[in-house]
């Protein structure tokens, strides 16, 4: 199984840190969680072209986490997908595609009938709601999903992935500290992790207030608590994504965090990935070996 951090920003606009999604590959197979902004691009970078996906998993339906959603329809259309885009969300999820799919139905008969494309299948989704429990068995992959806290939206998921090789992710999604995440990612090989850095969040007069700030503070896991996180769960190796604000200092986040945990971690980056069986992480041309 291999990890593909695609997204590790948050709804700031950035250049090198996008909108959250991570991408999970074992053998043939690929699950995309999350559609957050500038998915599709990444997931060219990473290899895998959205048309090519066989599962996509939303955790939960904050617009940082989906808004890119049509893209990836409308995209893996044009990459030859031939069959519908299969998307797994929690409650809500089938309303949200059948109301977009309609904004965009004018556009996409035009484009359909203008284009000619013979598969027009490949231009439609398909939507499976999930509830806390098996999500999805894919050929050698079985998904997990464990309710997080994000109130006050009530359907918020992390997910678990264990392979038939016997290896086993887990992901956050967006959680405050979470008692049922940290229990189901018990001795996971690798643990993706949202990080708010609250440190570094400031009242701006007229645009944010403490208020506000400690109102988002309370559904996110902050730096000071992500160690404990993985150190409570006893993690293989800890990735960090989903980084509030996302320009911030990674040696002292780094310090933070190691105040906790004393397993190996990683800031994640866009497109850094981990190999889970060889335990090897990769980001551009730099490799690292994280040993037994
Ligand atoms: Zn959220
Ligand atoms: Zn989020």
């Amino acid at each position: 199984m291999k990890v593909t951090l695609l997204g590790t920003g948050c709804p700031q606009c950035h250049t090198k840190r996008y909108g959250p999604a991570s991408l999970v590959r074992h053998g043939e197979v690929s699950v995309l969680i999350d559609c957050g902004s500038g998915v599709t691009q990444r997931l060219v970078g990473a290899g895998c072209p959205g048309g090519r996906l066989d599962a996509v998993l939303l955790t939960h339906l904050h617009s940082d986490h989906l808004v890119d959603l049509y893209q990836l329809i409308v995209s893996g259309w044009h990459q030859n997908r031939t069959v519908p885009q299969r998307i797994y969300g929690p409650k809500g999820t089938r309303a949200y595609v059948e109301g977009l799919l309609a904004l965009w139905r004018e556009e996409r008969e035009l484009r359909m009938a203008h284009e000619r494309r013979p598969n027009l299948a490949g231009f439609t989704a398909e939507v499976v709601e999930y509830g806390e429990g098996p999500v999805v068995e894919l050929p050698g992959l079985f998904v997990d999903a464990v309710k997080v806290e994000h109130e006050p939206i009530k359907e918020a998921y992390g997910f678990v992935f264990r392979a038939d090789d016997g290896t086993v992710a887990a992901f956050s999604g967006d959680t405050r500290y979470c008692e049922a995440l940290i229990e189901a990612a018990r001795g996971a090989d690798v643990l993706v992790h949202e990080c708010f850095i609250h440190g570094l969040m400031k009242p701006v007069p007229g645009v944010r207030t403490q208020e506000g700030i400690d109102a988002v503070a309370s559904y996110h896991t902050l730096s000071a608590e992500v160690g404990k996180v993985a150190s409570e769960a006893g993690v293989g190796f800890l990735m960090l994504n989903h980084f509030v604000p996302a320009e911030f200092d990674r040696e002292a986040l780094a310090a933070e965090v190691a105040q906790d945990f004393a397993g190996p971690f990683a800031i994640g980056e866009d497109l850094m990935s981990y190999d889970v069986p060889t335990r090897t992480l990769t980001h551009g041309d730099a490799h690292w070996r994280l040993g037994s």
